[in-house]
């Protein structure tokens, strides 16, 4: 049995969703019971509802209310296009109530003037809950035996609201007890991505993106033969193909290349999608729902025997370089457990490190708490910070054995004022930051090279 998670672009509209029915219909008819579908929000509509918590939180609750009606409005349209008789009318009480407390959550908002991260949670959520719903009804009326569960709860989570870390062994708990019964069944479980709720019931969101790893949670906990993530492009390309207009498919992946490449930015995964994966040894395959007859990518402990010198690459913008400098310290031990915890205690993540004799370069994507950062290393550091930077970051696992690769992804860059390189044990990877400006180049340049 495996677990289908459509992205909000593979349901946008009725039809995506007639598409997805049919997907379902077919996996279903191939393994006798199941699928296991999550779903994230049509597509667009979680960060209209950000925008919203935004608008109330800055006082223009009128804007933000109209933006409410807009919602209702389009999921009352999805569910008279896909359901209709008697399930019309269920259906629609439902997706107001949603509305209804969403409304009011805005108002709240707008007279308190402060979104918590909490409040924001409660927000976001409302995308997920409102497309699960519609989804749940329309495979009832395509003649399956779609079951709407309320994903809070199944997946449980810490309380690191916006950003929440699931607890594996109470989610798995929870699954087996929520989801595993429906599929004994003979149901179709229909679960939101992206959402979950603390142990006293408090909503969550897994970070932007993150109904990719709600699909892969949902198949390591009930135990799932392949975890399968319907989007809008054929699978893993090589290259991020808002840049590069004509990357290829990338027919198999190892789970290490694929974690790399997630984490370094393709956008197509999730970055912790591949963890839960991993853990149970459950195959991941990236399809394009609007071309269900493709291969797509398949994503296992393997690496592709077929593979080329380099597998794929991805890039990060919007990041800020710091440079940390201290003559007197840096041979001392404890001068970089010292910088590391300044980043630390204010929860940033740094994504790559590389060091000289006097100083330690890190690059940050949150820019959150960089002013807090910055004082706090100035007290035994030399600081400076330096924006708009870029990652590229090449993938393969054939960079482990073969270091001529690596050499000639930083020749093919010998124009690009690169500003640091990096290369760690893995060595699955070989890592450059640039400014941002000349990103477009250095990755048309690795693609030609490389892939063209
Ligand atoms: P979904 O809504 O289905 O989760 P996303 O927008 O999150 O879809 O991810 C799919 C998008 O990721 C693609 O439309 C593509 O523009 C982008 N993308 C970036 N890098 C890659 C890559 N290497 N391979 C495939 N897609 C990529
Ligand atoms: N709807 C959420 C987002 O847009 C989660 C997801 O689609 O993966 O971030
Ligand atoms: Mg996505």
């Amino acid at each position: 049995m495996v677990v289908q998670k459509f992205g909000g672009t593979s349901v946008a509209d009725p039809d995506a969703v007639r598409r997805l029915i049919e997907i379902a219909r077919t996996a279903r008819a191939c393994d006798g019971r199941g699928p296991v579908l999550v779903v994230s929000a049509l597509s667009g509509v979680t960060d209209a509802l950000l925008t919203m918590a935004a608008e109330a939180g800055g006082g223009r609750t009128d804007g933000a209310l109209q933006q409410v009606s807009r919602l209702r409005e389009r999921h009352l349209a999805m569910a008279r296009a896909l359901v209709s008789d008697g399930a019309l009318a269920p259906l629609c009480a439902e997706i107001d109530a949603h509305v209804d407390e969403l409304d009011a959550v805005v108002r709240a908002l707008g007279v308190r003037r402060e979104a918590s991260p909490r409040t924001l949670d409660v927000i976001a959520a409302m995308g997920e809950l409102l497309s699960s719903r519609i989804v749940a009804a329309a495979l009832v009326h395509a003649g399956l035996p779609g079951e709407w569960v309320d994903a809070r709860r199944a997946i449980v989570t810490s309380d690191d609201h916006t950003r929440a870390a699931p607890l594996v062994r109470e989610t798995t708990a929870a699954l087996r007890a929520v989801v595993t019964p429906l599929i004994d069944a003979g149901r179709v479980p229909v679960l939101g991505g992206f959402i979950g709720a603390t142990a006293d019931g408090h909503t969550t969101t897994l970070g932007r993106g993150g109904s990719d790893y709600s699909g892969a949670i949902v198949g390591a906990g009930i135990g799932a033969a392949e975890i399968q993530i319907w989007t809008d492009v054929d699978g893993m390309l090589t290259a991020d193909p808002r840049v590069i207009p004509q990357p290829r498919l990338v027919p198999r992946l190892s789970f290490a290349e694929a974690a790399e490449l997630a984490y370094f930015g393709a956008k197509v995964l999730h970055p912790s999608t591949i963890h839960p994966a991993v853990e149970r040894n459950i195959p991941v395959r990236i399809l394009n729902s609007r071309k269900p007859e493709g291969a797509g990518t398949l994503i296992t402990a393997d690496p592709d025997p077929e593979g080329g010198e380099l597998t794929a690459m991805a890039a990060k913008r919007d990041l800020t370089v710091v440079d940390i400098t201290s003559s007197r310290m840096l041979m001392a031990y404890g001068f970089l457990r010292r910088v590391f915890e300044v980043f630390e205690r204010y929860r940033t993540a740094v994504d790559v490190v590389t060091t000289s004799e006097v100083s330690v370069s890190v690059t940050v994507d949150d820019r959150r708490h960089l002013d807090a950062i910055v004082e706090a290393l100035s007290e035994f550091a030399e600081v400076s910070i330096e924006g708009e930077m870029a990652l590229l970051c090449a993938v393969g696992d054939r960079l482990r054995a073969e270091p001529a690769i690596a050499a000639r992804v930083v020749r093919v860059l010998e124009e690009v004022p690169l500003r640091m390189i990096s290369q760690a044990a893995s060595r699955r990877n070989i890592t450059v930051i640039m400014p941002q400006a000349d990103l477009p180049h250095a990755m048309h340049r690795l693609h030609e090279e490389f892939f063209g």
